[in-house]
């Protein structure tokens, strides 16, 4: 449905999923004085805690759903496995951004890697494996060794086993219970860098600069910009996720993480339909942040600028460091780190609890501020 544009402050937005990118996406709504209604069945969301509305239910009931159409100028997500059936059914009643079509392609790794392919976007070697018969060939397709990873809801490298030959790849399928799966060639990375982005409704795109990240255990530990990689793997990631983007008929915030192997190849490895982990050093380092544009973009007006005002490393902070007690004097000492904790009661190994931001007049200082602190700490040191 369509809506009066551009919607302004005093309206209401509403948003599916209450974590911590909900969260952020409320306090920039909120302020620049929209009123925000979340949609998210736990009492404790992060981004409930801080909305004008928490509507406490499943994302497929049909009268939160509309009680959200009838009270919101326009709905976003934050949450890529948001039911495409939700979107579809508040869009009825609502403006929807960004679109349910572009959200179902990509919370399907299968039909994200093929809709990748078809559309002519370079990606590592893959194979969509649905049945036991269909491992023999997707093995030949992509070469040992291989990832193995679930179709839908896998996040932050769970669901993923990585297999060194057919007994392994079979086993590994077992453990996944034969649920859809995608396999995947290992790629021998020389690096990882993303781009984040904003679509408006005209088609105009604006692109944060790229971001370098380095992951333990699957999951995203830093982002560093700007990043070491050359100008023109930035310029081709830049304009591989704009092209994207617009053949999504995307408007919104949205991620694309890459990887650039060591022959220097860029390969998409995913899209993500919302803000994304990579780009919250906007928040501190850039004139515009990715929460604000989202608003921006979602209420069809002009997007913010997205320039880079000062060297910046983010690091995430995981419940792991929690067990101690993490020392947050070790952060708020420093004038040039900002922090930001996401109000999860509940800190568990590899639960995203919060993050920061080094901001330094060099490169070498903000990594080595990063470095210093996540030391003390407890998290293991950056590598060169
Ligand atoms: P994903 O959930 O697909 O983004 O995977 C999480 C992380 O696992 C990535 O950021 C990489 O560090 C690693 N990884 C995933 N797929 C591959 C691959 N095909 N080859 C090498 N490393 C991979």
């Amino acid at each position: 449905m369509s809506a009066n544009l551009p919607i302004l402050p005093g309206a209401t937005l509403g948003i599916l999923g209450g974590g911590q990118l909900g969260r952020m996406f409320t306090i920039a709504a909120r302020t620049m004085g929209y009123r925000v209604m979340v949609l998210d069945p736990d009492p404790q969301s992060p981004a409930g805690q801080m909305a004008d509305v928490h509507v406490q239910a499943d994302y497929t009931d049909h009268g939160a759903l509309k009680k959200m159409a009838e009270a919101c100028a326009a709905v976003t997500t934050e949450f890529e496995n948001v039911p495409a059936a939700s979107l579809v059914e508040l869009s009825r009643y609502t403006r929807v951004a960004p679109n349910a079509e572009a959200v179902s392609i990509v919370q399907d790794r299968s039909r994200e890697k093929t809709w990748l392919r078809e559309n002519g976007f370079t990606t590592a070697p893959f194979a969509l494996i649905a049945h036991e018969n269909e491992l023999e060939a997707a093995a030949l397709a992509t070469g040992f060794p291989a990832i193995l990873k679930v179709s839908r809801f896998g996040y932050d490298g769970k669901g993923q086993i990585r297999v060194n030959n057919r007994n392994e790849l079979a086993s590994a399928f077992a453990e996944l219970e034969g649920v859809p799966c995608v396999l995947e060639g290992f790629v021998q990375m020389a690096n990882e860098v993303s781009v984040v982005l904003a679509r408006a409704d005209s088609g105009e795109c604006r692109s944060w600069p790229v971001g370098e990240n380095r992951h333990t255990n699957g999951i995203l530990d830093t982002t560093t910009v700007p990043a070491s990689v050359s100008e023109s793997i930035q310029e081709n990631a830049q304009a591989t996720a704009t092209q994207i983007a617009a053949k999504l008929d995307y408007v919104g915030v949205m991620a694309v993480e890459f990887f650039v192997d060591s022959a220097g190849n860029l390969l998409v490895n995913e899209i993500a339909p919302r803000p994304h982990n990579s780009g919250h050093y906007t928040l501190d380092a850039c004139v515009t942040d990715q929460f604000e544009q989202q608003v921006r973009a979602l209420c069809g007006l002009p997007l913010g600028d997205t320039r880079l005002l000062s060297p910046v490393v983010m690091v995430n902070l995981l419940g792991d460091i929690w067990r101690q007690g993490p020392d947050w004097m070790v952060l708020l000492r420093h004038p040039g780190i900002k922090l930001h904790l996401y109000g999860k009661a509940e800190a568990r190994p590899g639960r995203k609890m919060g993050h920061y931001n080094c901001l330094a007049e060099s490169m070498d200082s903000a990594v080595e501020l990063a470095n210093i602190t996540r030391k003390q700490l407890g998290i293991i040191p950056l590598s060169g």
